[in-house]
């Protein structure tokens, strides 16, 4: 039999607010290829949002029926809403050589890495932490007490870094997609994961 490689998981994560939607969407735009996974979530659409492409919109009933039915590879509650990933589309595109993206928040990573520790962390760094918060200040749709809790949960997610392949600081959208394409390029020529292509197979010492 030939050597099918195996697509690779990457999960994209880090704090909140250091800009991991808008890092997915600058590789989206450039056309790497990367599958994006497209999440379930309890969270009403926000304008212009549309069910089945930027989210699977579900009441909370439903997600609960999605969780009971082992149908997400990680969920998460965030700021009163739940978030997950389906897994059969990530399973069935990693099957068959693709690989896939999930642009998750940290406490879904860590799952994840349970589920799939052969997976491909990747923790998106924001500069500074007063960076982040003008991040957070400028988009204008935070109250001055949510911006707070967001800055201290920020700071407890910053340490969980550890946990990580792999960090890229988002200085700049087009350098940070920079590091990423680089990752992922490096992680399909690691040896364990093609060193059955060239030796047992009929490369080397096929008859
Ligand atoms: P938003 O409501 O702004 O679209 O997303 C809020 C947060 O949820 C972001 O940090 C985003 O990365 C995260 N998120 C989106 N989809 C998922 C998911 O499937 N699982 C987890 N754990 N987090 C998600």
């Amino acid at each position: 039999m030939g050597f099918k490689e195996k697509g690779l998981l990457v999960v994209l994560s880090g704090p909140s607010g250091v800009g991991k939607g808008t890092v997915c969407k600058a590789l989206r735009k450039r056309g790497t290829r990367l599958n994006y996974s497209i999440s379930a979530t309890t969270r009403k659409p926000r304008e212009g949002e549309i069910d089945g492409v930027h989210y699977f919109f579900k009441t909370r009933d439903q997600f609960q029926q999605m969780i009971e039915q082992d149908k997400l590879l990680e969920w998460a509650e965030y700021v009163g809403n739940c978030y997950g990933t389906p897994v059969d589309y990530v399973r069935e595109t990693i099957e068959s050589g693709k690989d896939v993206i999930l642009e998750i928040e940290v406490q879904g990573a860590l799952q994840v890495k349970q589920r799939f520790p052969e997976a491909l962390f990747i923790f998106l760094a924001p500069p500074n932490l007063t960076e982040l918060k003008n991040r957070i200040v400028g988009r204008g749709t935070e109250t001055a007490e949510l911006i707070e809790s967001r800055m201290t949960v920020a700071k407890s997610e910053m340490e969980l870094m550890q946990n990580y392949n792999y960090v890229v600081e988002n200085d700049q959208v087009e350098k940070a997609c920079d590091r990423i394409e680089a990752i992922v390029l490096a992680e399909h020529c690691r040896v364990d994961r093609l060193i059955e292509k060239y030796i047992n197979s009929e490369g080397i010492d096929g008859k």
